[in-house]
C-alpha cells in the first residue's frame, strides 16, 4: 500500500496534464477557426467584383458583356489596342486590376493585342478545350472577366504569347514624373 500516495499524485498530474491539453485545444480552435476559414469566406462576400449576371449587364456595353463575361472574341485586327504603343498600362475593362505592362507589349502580327508577359498575380489561367481546340484561357485574378488566351509562341524571356481582346482592357498612359 506504500505506492498507493505515489499513484494518487501521478494520476493527478495526468489530469492536469489532459486538462490543460484539452483547454489549449478548445483555445487554439477558437483562435484558429474565425481567422483561417471564416475570414477568407468574409472577404469574399466583402469582394465589390463578386457581381451579379444582371449587375454584369447593366455596367457593360452589350460587346463588352459578350466578350467579358459570355467568353466572346473580337474580331481580328478591329481592336482599339492592336497597333496601339503608348507607354502605361493596362487594366481589366471589368474591374480596373491592373493586368499588363506595356513594356511586355509587342507586334505579334495576330490580330490581337499580344502580350509577353503579365503583372504579377493579375490573371488567372484555365484549360479550354472549346472550339475543337487545347487553349488556356486568361481571366483577370480579381473579377473572373474573360480577357483572352495564353500561347507558348511568344518571344523571349517567357516565351508567352497573351493574346488579349481590346474590349477587355482599359489603358492608362504612363504618368511623367
Ligand atoms: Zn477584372
Amino acid at each position: 500500500m506504500k505506492t498507493c500516495p505515489i499513484q494518487k499524485s501521478s494520476s493527478i498530474l495526468i489530469l492536469v496534464f489532459l486538462s490543460f491539453n484539452l483547454i489549449s485545444q478548445i483555445q487554439a480552435q477558437g483562435k484558429t477557426i474565425p481567422d483561417s476559414k471564416l475570414n477568407l469566406n468574409e472577404q469574399k462576400k466583402d469582394n465589390p467584383m463578386k457581381r451579379t449576371d444582371s449587375d454584369w449587364k447593366r455596367i457593360l456595353s452589350p460587346e463588352e458583356y459578350r466578350i467579358l463575361r459570355d467568353k466572346g472574341t473580337e474580331r481580328a485586327f478591329t481592336g482599339k489596342y492592336d497597333g496601339h504603343f503608348e507607354e502605361g498600362t493596362y487594366k481589366c475593362a471589368g474591374c480596373g486590376n491592373k493586368i499588363f505592362d506595356s513594356e511586355s507589349k509587342y507586334r505579334s502580327g495576330c490580330g490581337w493585342p499580344a502580350f509577353s508577359d503579365a503583372l504579377p498575380e493579375s490573371v488567372a489561367e484555365t484549360k479550354d478545350n472549346t472550339m475543337g481546340m487545347a487553349r488556356v484561357e486568361i481571366t483577370c485574378s480579381k473579377c473572373e472577366s474573360h480577357l483572352g488566351h495564353v500561347f507558348n509562341d511568344g518571344p523571349n524571356p517567357t516565351g508567352l504569347r497573351y493574346c488579349i481582346n481590346s474590349v477587355s482592357m482599359d489603358f492608362n498612359q504612363e504618368e511623367k514624373k
